[in-house]
């Protein structure tokens, strides 16, 4: 990632108490200005998310779409009632998706062939989601994915489970959906020249590889897509596909370089409602993460594979596919300690990882009683 571009502000700022200026969601298929050029609108998904938001950025001789919902058809029709009703006969000129996952990338095809306009991506997010969105190999029926599980303590008939699951999920909007064969490539510190306003590309990691949100200092507006939301936490996971990563750590670069941004922006999120106090919900997720690997300091005094942190870090019934983000999150705090020398991890005789607490000042550091309490919100962006 190049140079940061973001000021560094004095450490005494004031820092802003979390503010909704909005109290709800637009109506689907209505959108809702909220700077001059700015629109908002959301689009709905099944499960405990319900929804997610998109934004409109207006230009001379058309709209800028800011990420795209599902690939299913209501979603799809949404767009065109949309199109209809709300863009005043003007085109769509861009589609700039933040990053690859399904909600995010699903109707950019189906935009950008409409239009015949660019979609605009970072190049790792672009690649991945037209290497996920093939029908190659997949790490679910995969020896990697065994081994991957078998490592985390995982029961045998894990695999099949999330094989039924995946099989499922593929007629749904979830699946990764075809992608555009083209792109223009978005790069940290770009500026886009969109309408009377400068947009700056500000990237993040650990979400997804290379997540690009959208700064207009001019505004004081951040689209910050998954990298940065209100209520929720995103899921920061270590997948079978590349074991040894360590996306936690990307998180939190990620953030702390994000707490240079100036305090006062009105910040877009990809889900819950936009708000202002980034400064403040930085700091709560930096404490959230921070808190959530101390908790497992503390429980693996007694040695503990991947499975067993689970109920560590959630409270509410999990199901394979749930599990699977679930167990990604654990063993991404766990490869952060790692590395930052507070675990050990040892392959056991049984093919497990075994992860055990080896710093020796965390008597000190220890506060058992305090934790917050296991996440029991949804495991899904
Ligand atoms: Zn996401």
């Amino acid at each position: 990632m190049a140079d940061c571009p973001l000021p560094l502000l004095p450490m005494s700022a004031p820092e802003l108490a979390l503010e909704y200026p909005h109290s709800e969601h637009p109506a689907v298929t209505t959108t809702v200005e909220l700077a001059p050029g700015v629109r908002w609108l959301t689009m709905p998904m099944g499960g405990s998310l319900t929804h997610i938001n998109l934004y409109l950025l207006e230009d001379h001789q058309g709209w800028w779409v800011v990420d795209t919902g599902l690939s299913d058809t209501a979603t799809k029709d949404y767009w065109h009632d949309l199109w209809a009703k709300e863009l005043g006969g003007k085109p769509v000129v861009g589609v700039i998706c933040t990053h690859m996952h399904p909600d995010h990338i699903g109707q950019s095809k189906m935009i950008t062939d409409e239009f015949k306009c660019p979609l605009y991506m970072t190049r790792a997010e672009y690649y991945q989601a037209r290497s996920f969105s093939g029908s190659g190999p997949s790490h679910h029926s995969s020896w990697q994915g065994r081994i991957f599980y078998e490592q985390a303590g995982m029961p045998g008939d894990y695999l099949e489970q999330l094989q039924k699951m995946w099989s499922q999920r593929s007629s749904s909007g979830m699946s990764m959906p075809e992608m555009p064969t083209g792109y223009n490539r978005l790069v940290h510190g770009q500026e886009l020249s969109i309408g009377h306003h400068k947009w700056q590309i500000v990237e993040g990691s650990g979400h997804s590889p290379e997540h690009a949100c959208l700064y207009c200092p001019e505004l004081k507006i951040f689209i910050s897509g998954d990298q940065i939301l209100p209520i929720i936490t995103s899921n920061v996971s270590v997948h079978p596909t590349e074991p040894e990563a360590n996306p936690l750590k990307d998180w939190m670069d990620s953030h702390d370089r994000l707490l240079s941004l100036p305090d006062d922006l009105f910040v877009l999120p990809a889900h819950n409602l936009p708000f202002k106090g980034i400064r403040t919900r930085l700091r709560e997720l930096i404490d959230h993460h921070e808190d959530r690997m101390l908790a497992l300091e503390e429980h693996c005094v007694e040695p503990s594979v991947a499975k067993d942190l689970l109920p560590v870090l959630f409270n509410r019934e999990l199901d394979p596919r749930q599990m699977m983000m679930a167990l990604g999150e654990a063993i991404a705090h766990a490869h952060l300690l790692v590395h930052r020398n507070r675990l050990s991890r040892t392959l056991g005789e049984d093919g497990c990882y075994y992860y055990r607490s080896i710093d020796p000042t965390l008597e000190r550091r220890a506060h058992p009683d305090s934790h917050n309490k296991p996440n029991d919100q949804p495991i899904m962006v």
